[in-house]
């Protein structure tokens, strides 16, 4: 038998016998690494460590700390959970058992309801299976027989995820002990790495996440390779959870949700429309203060603007359409690009007038599905800040940077410059659905937008098949309390709907020439900004975007005058003020305005009516004593106009 050649990912070359096994590989490299290994990349595919190496190959292999080793850790968790939910609840049909985010889940179809008393009782289980150290092999069927095994074993799911794989595909399943589950894989080689396994939550879930299907019942869990690591885990999860936005967003009263309504569809509340409206104030004010127009365009349009723009051939799918009849459907927008497009081209443009900046807050609809939903993050109408800037050729790079800059300064502003990283996203060439057919445009965009990033000196990393299907576009990525990362900002640039629109200027040599269009947002999406800000904060906004900067508490009844008084030079001031007139004890009402988090209380009596002071405390800086009041007046506009943000102290 010759000897195959395996490349290593550091270029090293490693030559094993045919047939050796890449766990055999690992361990040759180092005893150390065979151990943690969890999974390998072999020629660009993932595969497990029990894969055979039968050909001179590339090879990478992953630990636990890898985004490949997780999923399939944690996928293989997923088998283990399914095993013991079938051996405790006979009669149970399995439906799918994925990685996700943080973990995995498997659906179940049973009998018995599951209530968070079983997950102990099943995790005990799963302990069981993990410390009997059960191989984890991998076997194929011709589809007949693959189906004959799943109606043996009564799963009329798999008998249907196998029904809907395409012919001559390879129909896979892997067993340990007396468990068989169909699957792609790949797997860990035993059960016996899976140490830290915890069961966290129960939900239902439409079978192929469809309503004219069934409803299952899915387990949610995570798994770590040691105990010790889980254990952390839950801790930063029981933290992430006293700041999810879902969470604290309702408890505050920013926002809710109403079946009646719909999913995806929150109400803000006063509290939380007043949030919103300090922020596209603030948003709005700079753009003006940067040479925006501002724009107010149709919610809706017939389906002839969206084949122009090709959202109807690419976006379909995820428009909300009105109307029966094909030929007159009109469709709410997902985007204002079109309609801006629109108010340029509806007059003759010199060169001279370029750039033309154009800004909206505009309301979108986008036709998520329902199980993506989540708190004011994953909507079906949301609000963004958008805007197009129409350029020329040799501007759009001072256009780009000009961008760039008012992103950061919003950044800044609301607190969240140091948790974001950008991203050059850029297209999948070999996504035909996905990106419109035109490779060496691409690939002029693509490199154009690379000179212009590294010019400003952005620090950012590269990502294939995340452009948006008209162009590349740089992403500013940021990650929940959950470390679940999302796109917040996006600038892109066109080469493609100038074109479409049949946009264009007159130049100086007064010839017709097309303008290039960035699309921009400044501060993203103001539900998902405001969820994100909701968790940076805790609830704790700093003055300049709080609802209420400031609450007024008479120690007695008779102070209210006094208070009153304050009230009102405040709000001329333009300080956003309340006064706690209720005849109830200071005590209470001190609590009170803690709970909700107010920047500053005021508390006055006899002794500050005299003296025409005010009695400080600060939600961040704790407490200020007595101050004159128009000093207190100064200083609090001072912190405002200054958009100061305060570090609070660890509590
Ligand atoms: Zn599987
Ligand atoms: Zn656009």
């Amino acid at each position: 038998m010759g000897n195959m050649k395996i490349t290593l990912k550091d270029g090293s070359v490693k030559e094993v016998e045919k047939g050796v096994s890449l766990f055999e590989v690992a361990k040759s490299i180092h005893p150390a690494l065979a151990k943690e290994a969890v999974a390998a990349e072999v020629n660009g595919e993932i595969v497990g460590m029990s894969y055979e190496v039968n050909t001179d190959i590339e090879l990478s292999i992953f630990k636990f700390d890898s985004e490949e080793g997780k999923k399939v850790f944690w996928h293989s968790a997923s088998h283990v959970l399914a095993q013991a939910v079938k051996k405790l609840f006979p009669g149970t049909k399995l439906g799918i058992g994925p990685a996700i985010d943080n973990g995995f889940y498997y659906d179940f179809d049973s009998e018995h309801q599951f209530t968070e008393n079983d997950l102990g009782k099943i995790e005990k289980e799963m302990t069981k299976i993990v410390q009997s150290n059960l191989e984890i092999e991998r076997f194929e069927l011709p589809r007949e027989e693959a189906i004959a095994l799943m109606k043996e074993k009564n799963e009329d799911y798999k008998v249907e995820l196998i029904n809907d794989l395409p012919e001559g595909e390879v129909i896979s399943f892997y067993k340990q002990g007396d468990f068989v589950d169909l699957c792609a894989g790949p797997h860990l080689p035993s059960t016996k790495p899976l140490k830290g396994m915890k069961l966290l939550s129960l939900a239902g879930a439409y079978w192929k996440g469809s309503e004219k299907n069934k409803m299952l019942q899915r387990i949610y869990g995570t798994a770590f390779p040691k105990k010790k690591a889980l254990d952390e885990y839950l801790v930063m999860l029981e933290e992430a959870k006293k700041r999810d936005h879902n969470k604290i967003g309702r408890e505050q009263e920013i926002f809710t949700t109403v079946d009646t309504i719909g999913q995806g569809l929150p109400l803000l509340m006063p509290k939380g429309a007043k949030l919103m409206q300090i922020l596209q104030r603030f948003v709005e004010d700079e753009e003006e203060r940067r040479g925006y127009e501002l724009t107010k365009t149709p919610y809706m349009a017939k389906k002839d603007l969206y084949e122009i723009s090709g959202h109807w051939q690419h976006y379909r799918d995820g428009m909300f359409l009105l109307g029966e009849e094909e030929n007159e459907m009109m469709a709410l927008r997902p985007m204002t690009c079109p309609f801006q497009f629109m108010i340029y081209k509806s007059k003759l443009r010199s060169y001279r007038e370029l750039p033309v900046r154009y800004a909206e807050t505009s309301t979108l609809f986008r036709n998520e599905s329902s199980g993506e939903m989540h708190g004011l993050i994953r909507v079906r109408q949301f609000t963004l800040s958008e805007g197009h800037i129409i350029c020329r050729p040799d501007q759009l790079a001072d256009e780009f940077k000009r961008t760039v800059d008012l992103i950061n300064y919003v950044m800044s502003a609301i607190g969240i410059k140091d948790d974001i990283y950008y991203r050059f996203s850029k297209w999948d060439p070999n996504n035909k659905e996905k990106y419109i057919d035109n490779p060496p445009a691409w690939e002029s965009a693509q490199s154009k937008m690379k000179v212009i990033l590294d010019d400003i000196g952005l620090d950012y990393v590269e990502a294939d098949g995340e452009a948006a299907f008209y162009g590349p576009k740089l992403d500013l990525q940021i990650k929940n309390v959950y470390g679940k990362e999302d796109t917040i900002i996006t600038i892109q640039i066109d080469f493609s709907l100038p074109e479409k629109f049949d946009m264009s200027y007159v130049d100086k040599e007064s010839n017709k020439a097309t303008p290039y269009v960035i699309h921009r947002t400044s501060i993203g999406c103001y539900e998902r900004t405001l969820a994100i800000l909701i968790e940076k904060f805790a609830g704790a906004f700093p003055l300049w975007m709080s609802p209420t900067q400031v609450k007024v508490l008479p120690i007695a009844e008779k102070f209210n005058d006094y208070g009153q008084e304050i009230v009102d030079k405040m709000l001329r001031a333009g300080i956003r003020v309340e006064m706690d007139e209720r005849y109830e004890k200071i005590g209470l009402k001190i609590r009170e305005a803690r709970l909700e988090k107010t920047p500053y209380m005021i508390i006055v009596g006899e002794n500050e009516e005299n003296n025409q002071t005010v009695n400080v405390r600060s939600r961040d800086r704790g407490e200020l004593g007595e101050i004159k009041l128009d000093d207190c007046i100064a200083e609090l506009r001072d912190e405002i106009d200054n958009l100061t943000i305060i570090k609070k102290e660890e509590e």
